[in-house]
């Protein structure tokens, strides 16, 4: 009961028990920059907990790694499979002008010609001609000399094409080189006539997709910001040609919605991107951008692509992927708004955003992660108060069994004693933890926490499936 009222205590007086979230670390690291100390601790302590705890792995681990890959664990998993979840019931289960397709990474060559990828793809390279190293020209000062070693010997900065290149069939001759998709973007572009001659969609509607995509970077880094593979999570909406800007408007509110909904929309901002630096596809693009602690960086982008796409794959495959007006019995080639949502970004934004560590009493600090309820791996920890009673296993394993039926991860936890569990379902970011106890015997009621409020009440056990399910429902 003590240690109860206290933890309540701790978050009501902020003054004497300290609460450290991305804002937080953000002002020390700002302090720190000043002074030239070392940077906010921050990522290393997120990377650190997303090891420990099965969030994200290094990729090919054992070897020593593999640049720009990392694997994601049993509890990552999850969490990114709730992101792309909710995503997709947002933006095409639970639309009318929504298709969602899921196509191949391998793509015949010539998508890429039409596309612009082989040609415009590029980002301008130079080797440091002592170590080797290989950086993008414009992401370093050349005339303060190599990031690695400080030589100031340079070769000429030249393109450099990003998309993986690989071979299908048994003969590596260069009519069988096939690419990995920079994009899934062309996949809906490829699929357009299929999708209309299959629904007959009315414009304006969308083909929505989630996958892999894949783009030899350079210098990947800032753990899962930039790697060489990647989830992405994008929509082709098409629309009729003129009066692009209210569509664009749209989804740039249905994009501010989106980042709501995963509790970041504070750390968020647009940003117009200029000519010179847009995708040789756009017309106009916002990027939106997270606060990292390694800088403001993009998270998603909205791009208008016009007609650039379509036009182009009419041209290089002489099929006609127009849209019929049934009213004015014209056909018409339809211009594209892209919302594009990058997955492993919002990954990296969601468990930033939720990592916080909160001083519960003297000297005992917790970290948790405070996701929304929607995308926590876990949703509900069962425990029974001790593990050697017959009958509060017995009832604990009856509540566990029960609750599992109706709700999605609900795991069991009997490690250590009580407080341990807390603090271990804290660091994973369950919402709400269970505890069958002697009462539970009497009364039928059992011990519901919340990991943000610490608080406890007591509910009865028949009722728990209603009292989560409207919890995940707000
Ligand atoms: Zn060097």
């Amino acid at each position: 009961m003590f240690s109860r009222c206290f933890s309540v205590l701790a978050i009501a007086c902020q003054k004497e028990y300290y609460i450290r979230t991305l804002g937080v670390f953000m002002e020390e690291k700002a302090k720190k920059q000043k002074t030239n100390e070392p940077v906010s601790p921050l990522m290393e302590r997120l990377v650190s907990l997303a090891k420990r705890r099965g969030f994200i792995y290094a990729g090919s681990e054992i070897y020593g790694g593999l640049g720009g890959t990392w694997d994601y664990g049993p509890l990552g998993v999850e969490l990114k499979n709730n992101i792309k979840k909710e995503w997709w019931k947002r933006f095409v289960s639970y639309r009318r002008d929504m298709y969602g397709i899921d196509s191949s990474i391998l793509m015949n060559s010539k998508v890429w010609e039409a596309s612009g990828h082989l040609k415009n793809f590029v980002d301008p390279m130079v080797d440091c001609k002592k170590c080797k190293g290989r950086f993008r020209a414009d992401k370093i000062d050349v005339s303060s000399g190599c990031p690695t070693c400080g030589a100031k010997d340079f070769t000429e900065a030249r393109p450099f094409n990003m998309m993986f290149k690989t071979h299908a069939g048994p003969v590596e001759d260069s009519g069988a080189e096939v690419y990995l998709r920079p994009e899934t973007a062309q996949g809906m572009f490829v699929n357009f006539k299929n999708v209309i001659d299959s629904f007959h969609p009315k414009l304006p509607f969308g083909i929505a997709q989630i996958g892999k995509a894949f783009r030899n970077e350079i210098t990947p880094g800032n753990f899962i910001f930039r790697t060489r593979e990647f989830e992405q999570m994008e929509i082709e909406y098409f629309i009729k040609p003129g009066g692009w800007e209210s569509q664009f408007d749209y989804w740039l509110g249905e994009m501010r919605k989106w980042t709501e909904f995963l509790g970041i929309a504070k750390g968020v901002s647009e940003r117009e991107v200029s000519a010179e630096d847009r995708a040789h596809y756009s017309k106009r693009t916002i990027d939106i951008d997270f606060e990292f602690p390694f800088g403001k960086e993009e998270l998603y982008g909205l791009a208008y692509r016009t007609d650039f796409d379509l036009k182009n794959h009419i041209e290089k495959s002489g099929i006609d992927l127009v849209y019929y007006n049934e009213e004015t019995k014209k056909k018409l080639v339809p211009h594209v708004i892209e919302p594009t949502f990058g997955v492993d970004r919002t990954m990296l934004a969601v468990l930033l955003n939720s990592f916080a560590e909160e001083e519960v009493k003297e000297g005992e600090i917790r970290a948790v992660l405070k996701f929304p309820a929607r995308l926590a791996p876990v949703k509900v920890a069962v425990f029974p108060l001790v593990s050697n009673k017959e009958n509060i296993l017995a009832k604990a394993e009856e509540v566990h069994g029960r609750l599992k039926e109706s709700i999605d991860s609900v795991r069991w936890d009997d490690i250590g004693n009580i407080g341990k569990r807390y603090r271990r379902q804290d660091e994973i970011g369950t919402p709400w933890c269970v505890t069958v106890d002697y009462q539970t015997l009497e009364d039928g009621t059992v011990t519901v926490r919340d990991r943000d409020t610490m608080k406890q009440e007591r509910i009865a056990a028949g009722e728990l499936a209603g009292y989560f399910h409207k919890k995940l429902s707000q």
